[in-house]
């Protein structure tokens, strides 16, 4: 592991969370980087460690602002955890992450990979942080063929890889796994490239490409949409998704569920007269947008309507477009919004 060590610091990336990191900047970097890759989440993290450069400012700040500072990366169930979290720590640690796995794990929120992150880069504890991406090198490196879906394979992963950490400066270990993982051992991996090949073992058998054996693979749910951007003067018509349901308290523009190839003009003006009581007329189609959220692949068909009132609707608001740009909106939305703005 020691030209691993040595190939982490002659060629790692060069992140913000990497240059002298707090325990609380490793908890939030962490955080925006499950499911996410490290270049698009430069942006979201140099924003909001201005904004809350702190724990006790996570704390003190209103869930909104946190869900603006949020807002594209997604997965938002995340950051109303480490608002909840952010209070907790506050409330039984006096505004410090603790330096002990056990404290660390009664907070809810925070996984064993979380955990083991912030003990390993934030404390520069011995600690094995386990992502997908360490699992992928291990069970190449070791040529394991252990289901990386099963609960039971990461527990003995992590019991590997705090074996082959070592005693002096650990978390450069821990992280080059990362790393490695992540720009190297990917899923298509480039082992001439590699500082493990030598003692790699799926590298000396060509069983690189066949681990690891993930047998468990998420069923998603398609869904198509029909969205009606209705506008009345410079106002635009939206509403928050309804508690919940994946994008709840995120701002959206009112949309149906409908056929795969989405309704014409007219088909969603008549829902919006006998759903809403909007009399709206239908303008033109705008560009389809793909929105990802938990299980979810969804097809958004927007059109856009014009109304001659802002009527009042139940759980609707009519919002100037010049104050729009505050309110937080689930992905593929806030990109429509996008493109209505940079139009108008
Ligand atoms: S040699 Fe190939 S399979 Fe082995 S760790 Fe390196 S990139 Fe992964």
């Amino acid at each position: 592991m020691k030209k691993l060590a040595t190939w982490f610091i002659q060629n790692r990336r060069d992140f913000p969370w990497r240059h002298n990191p707090t325990p609380y900047h490793v908890w939030i970097s962490e955080v925006m980087l499950q499911q996410t890759q490290g270049p698009r989440v430069v942006d979201f993290y140099n924003r909001w460690m201005k904004r809350l450069p702190t724990l006790k400012s996570v704390a003190e700040a209103p869930l909104e602002d946190l869900l603006k500072l949020w807002e594209g990366l997604g997965y938002y169930s995340r950051v109303r955890s480490i608002h909840h979290a952010a209070k907790d720590i506050v409330e039984r640690f006096n505004g410090a992450l603790p330096n002990n796995a056990a404290d660390l794990s009664s907070i809810k929120g925070l996984g064993p990979y979380t955990v083991g992150a912030i003990l390993a880069f934030g404390f520069h504890q011995k600690q094995p942080a386990v992502d997908a991406n360490v699992a992928r090198v291990l069970a190449r490196y070791f040529a394991l063929s252990d289901d990386i879906s099963k609960a039971t394979t990461l527990k003995k992963f992590r019991e590997l890889t705090l074996s082959v950490l070592p005693d002096n400066d650990p978390h450069i270990v821990a992280e080059a796994l990362i790393e490695l993982g992540a720009v190297i051992c990917k899923k298509r991996p480039e082992c001439t490239r590699c500082p493990l090949k030598q003692d790699c073992k799926a590298f000396k058998e060509g069983l690189q490409e066949s681990l690891p054996v993930k047998s468990l693979k998420i069923a998603y749910e398609t869904l198509y949409r029909d969205v009606a951007v209705v506008m009345h003067d410079e106002h635009l018509l939206v509403r928050q998704g309804k508690k919940g349901i994946a994008c709840s308290g995120l701002y959206e523009f009112p949309y149906f569920d409908g056929p795969v190839a989405g309704r014409a003009g007219d088909e969603l003006g008549s829902l919006l007269q006998n759903e809403l009581q909007l009399d709206a007329n239908f303008e033109y189609c705008l560009d389809d947008e793909k929105q990802s959220f938990t299980k979810y692949r969804v097809t958004l068909y927007p059109k856009f309507f014009r109304s001659q009132s802002k009527t009042a609707i139940l759980d609707h608001v009519w919002v100037h477009k010049h104050d729009i740009g505050a309110l937080t909106f689930s992905s593929g939305h806030k990109r429509l919004l996008d493109n209505i703005l940079e139009e108008s």
